[in-house]
């Protein structure tokens, strides 16, 4: 009897309905829904084809041309192309593009270049901060000795003074820039100069701006940044994985340790492929027009969300994401999300600064423009799409409305096809 099913080399997902039925499912949800989530993308078909190759079959450990196993020639040059389109796209010295995730690129710098009970200062979950940057749940918050830095009431933004302050009492030897809930510009050169008054090393963990970093549209980390970590799907429009970029051959060899061995084995070879076709795509022209259309539209949704009544926390965005909150008209995150998914629009609740409430019911709920962009959505649409969002938050429990709403979502989206 043969060892191997028929087919094993020649059929695809018709050969598993059930699982077929359940990715068909999810491609028909992307297709016919508008997706909000600011940690979502759409990527092109060479991404998909790229991440979806036979790189998964290859099993490297080490770095390009120092490898521990044979047979690297195609690995070597594939992870050597994604590293130098890193660095070219970010205008850096190194590139470790071997992370499986961005909290893998976060954990793996930490690792290489803190010890053990050093103390981090990042920036409050409960304000925007990312868990993976010290929360008491992860890792992280276990290893290290973690203060949080927030935003000014107010004007719900970093204050530097607050900063210098905390930096200055808690004498950190890292302090992390970059979040997931803060649509407002970073200023590299103030944290920096902090990070210089008390001898630290200063991140940036630009996940959510990344794109527009690359397109000279947001503030850029360098040259301010010791070491810069970014996830590349969300505004890089690219694979599911992490990166770290750096300028200073000293540190090299701690951040490429921490990475390997230090928080993880051999590398997803099949993600660098699709990692190396997102910064190839990132490199284009069009990917700085699809940045400033990114921009634009974001300014769209806010204006209309703003125009009808609902606040948005710092006034407004500089970058893709945005935050609005709900109290004012009385409804919670949770509620609001819940019925913006029955009419297709997909958006997380999120907890605002200062918020009251769990994050379980928070007050606010976070939108992205980056998908929707990627799709083709313009001025236009963001419009209509802000008028969906108003209506629905307003009245979550209209089933009427929710449908209706619901069905101009789908006729939307049979307008900008995906795949
Ligand atoms: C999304 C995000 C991450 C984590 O990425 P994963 O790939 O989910 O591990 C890290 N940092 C920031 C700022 C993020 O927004």
């Amino acid at each position: 009897m043969s060892t191997l099913h028929a087919g094993y080399f020649t059929e695809g997902l018709e050969a598993d309905p059930e699982l077929a039925r359940a990715i068909g499912g999810e491609l028909a949800r992307e297709r016919h829904g508008i997706e909000l989530i600011a940690s979502e993308n759409i990527v092109s078909r060479l991404v998909l084809e790229a991440q979806g190759s036979v790189l998964t079959n290859k099993t490297v450990e080490g770095l390009p041309y120092a490898r521990y196993y044979g047979g690297a020639e195609f690995a070597d040059a594939i992870e050597a192309l994604a590293v130098e389109r890193a660095k070219r796209l970010f205008g850096c010295a190194f590139a470790n593009v071997q992370p499986h995730s961005g909290s893998n690129a976060n954990a793996g710098v930490f690792l290489g270049l803190l010890g053990l009970g050093d103390t981090l200062l990042s920036m409050d979950t409960a304000a925007g901060g990312h868990i993976s940057h010290g929360h008491p749940a992860t890792l992280t918050g276990r290893d290290y000795h973690v203060v949080r830095y927030g935003v000014a009431r107010g004007s719900e933004r970093i204050e530097l003074e607050q900063l210098r302050e905390l930096a200055r009492a808690h004498r950190p030897r890292l302090i992390v820039a970059g979040g997931s809930a803060y649509p407002h510009a970073l200023d590299f050169a103030g944290m920096r100069a902090i990070a210089d008054e008390v001898e630290a090393l200063f991140m940036v963990d630009m996940a959510h701006f990344a794109g527009l970093v690359a397109s000279g549209l947001y503030p850029h980390p360098f040259p301010h940044a010791h070491v810069v970590t970014s996830t590349t799907y969300k505004s890089l429009r690219g694979a599911r994985g992490g990166i770290v970029l750096w300028n200073d051959a000293a540190l090299s060899d701690r951040i490429n340790y921490g990475i390997f061995p230090g928080v993880q084995g051999s590398v997803m070879m099949h993600a660098v492929a699709g990692k190396a076709a997102c910064f190839g795509e990132a490199l284009r022209p069009e990917f700085t027009a699809y940045n400033r259309a990114v921009l634009g539209n974001a300014r769209v949704l806010a204006a209309r969300l703003a125009d009808a009544g609902l606040r948005l926390v710092g006034g407004g965005t500089d970058c893709g994401l945005m935050l609005v909150d709900l109290t004012g008209i009385g409804v919670t995150g949770d509620v609001a999300s819940k019925a913006l998914e029955k009419a297709g629009l997909a958006v997380n609740k999120n907890l605002i600064p200062f918020d009251p409430r769990p994050p379980e019911a928070p007050s606010g709920l976070r939108l992205s423009s980056n998908a929707g962009t990627a799709r083709g959505f313009g001025a236009p649409e963001f419009e209509a799409i802000g008028g969906f969002i108003a209506d629905i938050v307003k009245a979550p429990s209209d089933a009427a409305l929710i449908a209706d709403v619901g069905a101009r979502v789908r006729a939307l989206c049979e307008r900008f096809p995906i795949y």
